[in-house]
């Protein structure tokens, strides 16, 4: 399976790598507009109704073949949206940048890139960079360049990890939940809510009327705030993946697909509720967890809409919906069991046993190691009755 990466780091540039990422988005542009003219969007079409259009460009050929891609790629992005019915724009590169997968060469420490035909152009490279380029099988495929930063598209090919059991996560606002009914284990990422209410309060302690100030305060504290909590994040979801490599099980993801819809406008529900439940990433745990579940090989389950459906209700012993009670916070019960359960728990639970029935159907073979509950499983996709599941586990949050 092939894995891919990003990696970058900031460099100075030199006045003729700043004229030729704006010769780039010039190009990139040039090819749009002939794309949409000619209503073009794949490699093949566009390359030959642009590529001569773009000889008047003082630029390597090289450059011009990967402009015409990215204006490609732009243009099929916009098509899917098209179809899919979401408003679009007439799309325009307006920052000056690089894209290239030709002509480059990695030695020395160096990143050596044509700037023209007899002249190039070496950015020293950061100790980081290099070490996670030189790993063994790690490709370098493109860079980019922007104004001040320089980012390295690196791929690997990793076979597929053999995996006997599943775990599900669960992001929720304050925690990220990791486990199946063996054993769970939660992060704590209270913290990021934390990070989140200082940014608004400093944000809203600016009471000038003065937009464009406000803005640049905003923005600032902004990505400070994305950068803090996206910190916090990777730490969490680089130990899920390992521990998961570690004990050789396969990581199912849930659909969130649709999930901003549930804290809109007329919901029902008040300003601040809907501020602090739409401030969180729902999908930021789900790409870290997924890219780099890839980059080690570790097979991963992504639930349809109609498996998620319910998994933070439904009793994992009987099926039967779970009863929520104003006196326990984050807790249900199950009138049926007549046990009172952790809805994070339940609910990875849930994800991890509808996983291992998908993974079970996909690989036969492995999964027989497990035993008992995957038997029950066979041929049932909605949970009902499972024996030889420990209830009272579930109700004793393992801590790691
Ligand atoms: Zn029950």
């Amino acid at each position: 399976m092939l894995a891919f990466k990003s990696v970058w780091q900031y460099y100075v540039p030199s006045s003729d790598v700043l004229r030729l990422l704006d010769v780039f988005r010039r190009m990139v542009n040039e090819s749009l507009r002939i794309g949409i003219a000619n209503d073009a969007s794949s490699l093949r079409k566009l390359s030959l109704l642009s590529y001569n259009q773009l000889a008047q460009y003082d630029s390597p050929s090289y450059y011009k073949l990967c402009a015409i891609s990215r204006a490609a790629g732009i243009l099929a992005a916009r098509k899917k949206s098209i179809r899919r019915g979401f408003p679009t724009k007439t799309p325009y590169a307006v920052r000056p940048m690089l894209i290239s997968c030709y002509g480059f060469k990695i030695g020395n420490g160096l990143l050596e890139m044509p700037l023209s035909r007899d002249r190039r152009f070496r950015i020293p490279l950061t100790k980081y960079v290099l070490e996670v380029a030189s790993q063994p099988g790690v490709k370098v495929r493109s860079f980019t360049l922007t104004q001040n930063r320089l980012s390295l598209c690196i791929a690997r090919d990793t076979p597929l990890l053999q995996c006997n059991s599943t775990v599900g996560v669960d992001r929720n606002l304050r925690n990220l939940t990791v486990g199946n009914d063996q054993q769970t284990s939660r992060y704590d990422l209270s913290k990021c809510v934390r990070i989140a209410n200082t940014t608004v309060r400093i944000v809203a302690s600016f009471t000038r009327d003065d937009n464009r100030i406000k803005m640049k305060i905003a923005s600032k504290h902004g990505r400070r705030r994305t950068s803090r909590t996206g910190h916090i994040l990777h730490t969490a979801t680089k130990t899920i993946v390992a521990v998961a490599v570690q004990r050789r099980t396969a990581i199912v993801l849930e659909n969130i697909e649709g999930i901003r819809s549930l804290y809109r406008k007329g919901n029902g529900q008040g300003r601040k509720y809907r501020g602090r439940m739409n401030g969180w990433s729902f999908g930021e745990a789900q790409r870290q967890i997924e890219y780099k579940a890839r980059w080690v090989g570790l097979p991963l389950v992504r639930l349809s809409r109609r498996e998620t459906r319910g998994s933070s209700v439904t009793c994992p012993r009987c099926g039967e919906r779970l009863q929520s009670d104003k006196r326990l916070t984050r807790k249900l019960w199950c009138s049926n069991c007549r046990v009172v359960m952790d809805r994070d728990m339940v609910a990875v639970v849930n994800l991890a046993r509808r996983g291992r029935v998908r993974f079970a159907r996909s690989r036969p073979p492995i999964i027989e190691a497990q035993g008992g509950a995957v038997e029950a499983m066979k041929g049932n996709p909605t949970p009902t009755v499972i024996p030889g599941v420990d209830a009272p586990k579930l109700t004793q949050p393992t801590k790691s």
